[in-house]
């Protein structure tokens, strides 16, 4: 496996795969990595004949009072999880890579679909994410892209994102890996003291109360949310940020009672300083 620090470095690789006729699978990280990433790359494995890993911790989609400096960062054993699981490149540029210039051209996807849910508390999140994003498309030329749905609407904003740019580019929203208790997988967990370690699989337990009920033909949306709002508000440690309904795709306002269709219910919680996303998503079908 081979470790790209450089643009140039990448796009040598690049040119060099794509002469080859090989198709390309691209798994954007922050690094970290842990199982859920690793699910990722491994379904970029068995679908394309070059994998590119990017580990860069981007600055952009952090907001001025969030975890920029703190983010975990261990590139050594990322290499060896991403070559393990299938990688052929790592590509961990600095951020004067990415960014060189302080006149920069930004990649933002407007209306409700950024500004609810984490667009609330988290204005310049995903244009941060959609630039960075966009710049590693553009780097890559991925056949495939590979994206969690833990990040659920991350995974809305970059489809959002690809259509309306015509990015050529087959997007892979892969399943979220849990821990066994249920908590996501997240790189963030790392910050958990153990009490609050412990508390955090209210957010799995109640979407999955939520779920149940659903499974067992409840279809009032608010009665599905303000049930796991108790469950949460029921945890001392446990501080809501949302728990909130939309419709999918797109993250449109959901009606009163559930018809055809898919709904994401999603939740953000702060333990501590820790601010931890889950969600699951109900279909009625
Ligand atoms: P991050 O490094 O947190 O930016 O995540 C990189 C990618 O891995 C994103 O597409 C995430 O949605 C995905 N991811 C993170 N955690 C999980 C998980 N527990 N299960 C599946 N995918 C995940």
């Amino acid at each position: 496996m081979k470790l790209c620090k450089t643009v140039a470095e990448l796009r040598e690789e690049i040119a060099l795969a794509k002469a080859a006729g090989k198709t390309i699978g691209l798994v954007p990280t922050m690094g970290a990595l842990h199982e859920g990433h690793a699910s990722l790359i491994k379904a970029a494995a068995m679908e394309n004949e070059l994998v590119v890993v990017s580990v860069f911790v981007n600055p952009t989609q952090f907001g001025p009072n969030e975890d920029l400096d703190a983010y975990p960062r261990t590139l050594d054993a990322d290499c060896k999880l991403a070559e393990s699981m299938g990688a052929d490149i790592v590509f961990a540029p600095s951020p004067a890579e990415m960014y060189p210039s302080e006149d920069m051209t930004w990649v933002e996807v407007t209306g409700d679909i950024t500004k609810v849910l984490c667009g609330r508390t988290r204005p310049i999140h995903f244009r941060g994410v959609t630039t960075v994003v966009s710049k590693l498309f553009n780097l890559a030329q991925p056949d495939h892209a590979y994206f969690g749905q833990k990040d659920a609407q991350q995974a809305e904003v970059i489809k959002r994102m690809v259509k309306d740019l015509f990015f050529n580019v087959q997007l892979r929203i892969m399943p979220i890996v849990r821990e066994v208790d249920g908590l996501a997988k997240s790189s963030r967990n790392t910050y958990l003291s153990k009490a609050e370690r412990a508390a955090a699989v209210v957010l799995s337990s109640s979407l999955e109360t939520a779920k149940t009920l659903f499974d067992a033909g409840e279809r009032d949306s608010k009665k599905l949310v303000e049930g796991v709002k108790k469950l949460i508000g029921d945890e001392p440690m446990a501080d809501i940020d949302y728990v909130e309904m939309y419709a999918l795709p797109g993250l449109k306002p959901v009606p009163e009672v559930l018809t055809e269709g898919q709904y994401l219910l999603a939740v953000a919680v702060k333990f501590g300083s820790t601010r931890l996303i889950d969600n699951v998503i109900l279909e009625v079908k």
